[in-house]
This record gives structure tokens, sequence and C-alpha cells, in this order.
């Protein structure tokens, strides 16, 4: 058998000093632009802006319950799950807070620190991720609303959130059918008071209205709800100056 010989190529001086420089620029735009957020569609090998989609409750919380057994906590995951593979196709990295029914307190906890902890997992990940956006979905459960329809909530303390909530707000009122709302202060919301990056809460509907109720169990509304918040984030992820 013959003796296979290792090749060393051999960079001379100039050349070397320059695949340094050329390196380590390469290592700086990849640090650095995840931070700043990534133009849409870059290239194939450019790192994605991660976007963090929390489908609200879960586990031992249902969220809304109606009395013919609907919780919130499965429309919110359905709901989710489709915006995710929207985004996903629109070249997005999207990380969801949870894809079964689960949630994050501790065994034994319930009630207010229950809920608390569970808010902080989701929070947590969405900050060691660097997330450009995080969007939690719920349903409306007001027991006084007399009209229905998806409402987007922000924090106008927070930047970004109310830019991005009015942009997904923009693309909610285009679906057929829907009553028209508008973006709401949402100061008072936990999730909204702790995350750093812009951050909204989308009330898909009313589970408590019939109308409303009607829909969020049915594919075609999660789907339209979903791609119209996919369509108003890409919006304000393209567009936000990143400063109000
Ligand atoms: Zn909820």
């Amino acid at each position: 058998m013959r003796k296979r010989r290792a090749t060393l190529i051999v960079i001379r001086p100039p050349w070397r000093r320059w695949a340094a420089a050329v390196a380590l620029l390469l290592l700086c735009a990849l640090l650095l632009l995840p931070a700043a957020g990534l133009p849409i569609g870059a290239p194939a090998w450019w790192p994605t802006p991660v976007v963090v989609i929390d489908p609200g409750h879960g586990g031992y919380d249902p969220g809304v319950e109606t009395d013919s057994g609907i919780s919130e906590k499965d429309i919110t995951l359905q709901i989710s799950q489709t915006l995710a593979a929207s985004l996903r196709t629109r070249g997005y990295t999207v990380l969801l807070t949870r894809t079964d029914d689960r949630d994050y307190a501790l065994p034994g906890q319930r009630g207010r620190n229950a809920k608390r902890t569970d808010l902080d997992a989701r929070i947590a990940l969405a900050e060691a991720h660097r997330a450009v956006a995080f969007i939690s979905i719920h349903c409306n459960s007001s027991p006084e609303a007399t009209r229905g329809g998806a409402e987007t909530f922000f924090n106008p303390s927070l930047t970004g959130s109310k830019v991005l909530a009015q942009a997904i707000q923009t693309e909610l009122r285009k679906i057929p059918g829907m009553s028209l709302r508008e973006a709401h202060d949402g100061s008072a919301y936990y999730l909204l008071q702790h995350l750093t990056m812009p951050a909204v809460i989308v009330e898909a509907g009313y589970l408590l209205i019939p109308s409303d109720r009607v829909k969020l169990v049915n594919p075609a509304y999660q789907r339209q709800v979903a791609e119209a918040v996919a369509a108003g984030l890409t919006h304000f992820l393209n567009s936000w100056s990143g400063t109000s």
C-alpha cells in the first residue's frame, strides 16, 4: 500500500494578513448583525432573526374555559403553531415557548406564584436568544364585551411594542368579517412589563362570545389570524426605525 503524503498549504505572509482581516470582519458581522435584526431575504447561510411565539397558558393553567369544554390553551397552541410555520417560510428562526400542553411552574406551585414562575421562564427564553420580537397569543374573555374581534395589546413604555401592535392590528382588521378594533395599552400585563424586545399580546377573539367562539375553533380562522400576525410582524421588522 502506498502511503499518502499530507499536503500543507502554506499561506505566505502578505496573504496571511489579508486572510486574518477577512476572518475578523466576518466574525464581527456574525456577532453584531443578529443583535441589530437582520434583513429579510438574507442569503441562506446568514444568521436569521429569532422570533419568539408564546402560546398563552398551558399545563395546569387552561386559560378561559367554556361550558362546552373548549380551553383557551388549546386554541392558542393551534394558532401559534400555524403562525410559527408561516414565519419560518418567511425566513425567520422561530422559537415557541411551548409545543405541547405544559407549563413552567415548579412542582406544587399554584396561583400567583405559579403564574409568575411560568411567565418568567417564557421571558427568559426570549431574552436568552436575543429575540427581535415576542408575540404572545391569547383569547379574550371579557364577560362584559358585547362584540367580538381580535385585538393587540402593547406597552407604551417598551420600545417597538406599540409600533408592532399597530402593524399587527392593521392586518387583523383586513380579515373578512372581523369586528374592527384598535390596538390597546396593555401595560398592566406582566409579560409586557418584563420583556426588553418589541413585544405584544394578540387576543385572537372573544371566547365567551358565541360568534367569535365558532371562529376561534375553526382552523380556517386560526390560519387567517396567524397570517395576519405574520404579515404585521414582517412589515414591522422591515420598516421599524428601532427608536419608537
Ligand atoms: Zn389568556
